[in-house]
């Protein structure tokens, strides 16, 4: 295999008898250099020019003595801390394709090495399927995140119309949208926007039970939820991802607090664990029940451009781990929130699997021992 590798263009600081390679803002790899050979070939890997067995060759013609399996095994271990990638492998699309996702192939180049390329995490995306529920004020800005990140296909499914008051936060909809059918609405941008891109197909439904998301989310590689109602709909969507065994991600904005988690089936603890976590809490704790509410927290929808946007993006990057696998998911049981009242306090709450959960007690007992076994 004629692979050249290339040093990802981090930042690489020489001290004495010492390089210290600064990509990621908290990590930095410290390699110890003295005599000069290893900042010899990061400079080599750094022009990405050279195949692993023409590297021992250049180094020696630059006057440093090196065997050819010391510098095979460095670049392993340059590769292992994933400062490599591929050289040329935007190479493998055809140009326009080049030209059109730039700057995802530049970002996928964070997570890519020299066994799995940016091209590959493109084709991963564009040959994905997903089911969207919610066109609103998440849901319209998760679609145009994920046209432009060139996913395959999305089942859009929502049953409202665009309102005069929609034009503060959904972007797909322009003034002349009004009083249409927002999946048609957003079908209509997304050609517009990408023609010969994602394929949309609009669903003008309302989604009321388990039987209908699955329904719904047949064929696809990943459902996304950014519906609010009806009021159980994540346990809803959670119970339909375990029959259709894919993963689900969701978000929204609860009073000032803005939320997004996810559920990998037989992987993470689901929905239903949680819910069954908070029924124990209740029990062990009579005061929590002697709570009574006076007044139900009530529906206004606050959430802003801003605040729809920043959503969106949180959910479409968390969608983006699941649909081309560049690094684990984030939110796999675990509750991520952004304060928005309390100066963006960001918080990351796990939540553990649930012994009596019948969903997650339905995986193939060899998946979820792993999954247990890795989750804790
Ligand atoms: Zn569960």
């Amino acid at each position: 295999m004629r692979v050249r590798p290339q040093l990802k263009p981090i930042s690489v600081v020489q001290r004495p008898a010492e390089v210290i390679l600064v990509g990621r803002a908290l990590e930095a790899t410290y390699l110890d250099d003295v005599d000069g050979s290893v900042t010899a070939l990061l400079r080599l890997l750094a022009e990405g020019r050279h195949t692993i067995a023409e590297l021992p060759a250049a180094l020696r013609a630059l006057g440093f003595e090196v065997g050819e399996a010391d510098v095979a095994d460095a670049v392993r271990a340059l590769d292992e801390v994933g400062v490599l990638l591929r050289a040329g492998s935007d190479d493998d699309l055809d140009p326009a394709t080049r030209r059109r996702h730039e700057s995802n192939l530049r970002f996928y180049d964070l997570f890519a090495g020299l066994h799995r390329t940016s091209t590959d995490f493109h084709r991963a995306m564009a040959a994905a399927d997903v089911l969207l529920l919610g066109a609103g004020g998440m849901g319209s800005g998760i679609l145009q995140s994920l046209i432009g990140l060139g996913v395959g296909w999305v089942r859009l499914v929502d049953f409202d119309t665009v309102e005069e008051k929609n034009l503060a936060r959904q972007f797909a909809y322009g003034r002349d949208d009004v009083g249409r059918t927002k999946v048609d609405a957003a079908r209509d941008w997304a050609a517009r926007y990408s023609p010969g891109g994602t394929v949309v197909e609009a669903v003008h439904e309302r989604v009321t039970d388990v039987a209908s998301i699955r329904r719904l989310g047949a064929g696809a590689s990943l459902v996304i939820c950014a519906i609010d109602s009806p009021d159980d709909v994540h346990l809803l969507v959670n119970e339909a991802c375990f029959d259709l065994g894919v993963p689900f991600v969701t978000g929204g904005l609860q009073y000032s607090t803005m939320f997004y988690w996810s559920v990998e089936p037989g992987v993470s603890a689901c929905r239903r664990c949680l819910e069954l976590n908070r029924q124990d809490e209740a029990a062990t704790m009579p005061a929590l029940l002697d709570r009574s509410v006076v007044l139900p927290a009530g529906r206004a929808n606050r959430a802003t451009g801003p605040v729809a946007q920043l959503l969106a993006g949180l959910v479409t990057l968390e969608a983006g781990r699941y649909l081309t696998r560049t690094d684990p998911p984030v939110a796999a049981g675990v509750y991520h929130t952004v304060e928005l009242a309390d100066g963006m306090a960001t918080v990351r709450s796990p939540w553990p699997r649930h012994p009596d959960c019948p969903l997650c007690a339905r995986v193939a007992p060899a998946r979820s021992a792993a999954a247990l076994s890795t989750a804790g």
